[in-house]
């Protein structure tokens, strides 16, 4: 079992060896990508905390304190990136960009981009905005892997939920593959959809050398969802949610899957 610490978590480079990796024989390398912590409430407005500074107590009441967290993931193959984040930009720069380059790693490095679904705080970064006001694919050297209904879903539903502006490229870039259902990427990444927190999520499972990397975006978001039964207000379906992250805990447990939470402020990263 490894959990690591929020300090260690953004310290190493693409080129140190890091505790996600060596473990048991493992070649696959993790690298999470904190764009920090944020309160939500009902608005569905992602709004920075500081934990140092703003008082727990003050936040909204029933709003919810999560961090944003998407993951690099260095395979034999590829670089892979999954999920792309707010799409926040910090002095004029994607704060996903910052995070990668203070990795050593460039937006030209990512191979291929697994997204579990298009809400906002996840597909921000899919794509920028030049000067004239138009939307372009981020990773350009990158294959994005989308679920083709989940974008229909996206585009139709919109704000606040989704960001449409930002991911309409999606539906006419040449390195977009819409995927239909489940299936398998390079004989070593599985995805399935599992219609849980939205009604097209999908979640990933990236296997090497008898090592297994499971990411399961916001059907299992956290740590401590995995340990308690938890019906989520804001799933699409709670109980499937509940139900899913029950049998991935115990699956992960027994085959030492490592897990990778995307909304997680203390354990981005646990290793069964
Ligand atoms: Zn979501």
């Amino acid at each position: 079992m490894y959990l690591c610490n929020e300090r260690e978590k953004n310290k190493f480079t693409l080129f140190i060896s890091s505790p996600f990796r060596g473990r048991r024989g493992q070649t696959m390398q993790v690298i999470p990508l904190s764009e920090g912590v944020f309160t939500i409430d009902k608005s569905k407005i992602f709004v920075p905390f500081n934990i140092q500074e703003d008082d727990l107590q003050k936040r909204a009441v029933g709003s919810l304190l999560v961090e944003v967290l998407p993951f690099v993931v260095i395979t034999k193959k590829d670089v892979l990136l999954l999920d792309t984040g707010l799409g926040f930009s910090t002095n004029g720069e994607l704060q996903l960009f910052a995070n990668l380059k203070a990795n050593g790693i460039q937006p030209e490095h990512i191979t291929k981009v697994l997204m579990s679904h298009l809400h906002k705080d996840h597909a921000g970064g899919v794509s920028i905005k030049d000067r004239l006001g138009n939307f372009h694919i981020s990773f350009p050297n990158a294959v994005y892997y989308v679920q083709q209904k989940e974008l229909q879903y996206a585009m139709d539903t919109g704000f606040p939920s989704y960001m449409t502006e930002e991911i309409s490229v999606l539906e006419s870039s040449s390195n977009v593959v819409l995927l239909d259902g489940d299936g398998t990427i390079d004989n070593y990444i599985r995805y399935h959809v599992t219609g849980a927190h939205s009604p097209y999520h999908q979640v990933y499972w990236i296997e090497e050398d008898g090592e297994t990397i499971f990411f399961g975006g916001d059907d299992a978001p956290q740590l401590q969802q995995m340990k308690n039964k938890f019906v989520a207000k804001y799933d699409y379906d709670g109980k499937k949610c509940m139900q899913l992250r029950q049998q991935w805990w115990q699956e992960g447990q027994q085959q030492h899957w490592m897990f990778l939470f995307y909304h997680d402020v203390k354990s981005p990263v646990y290793k069964g």
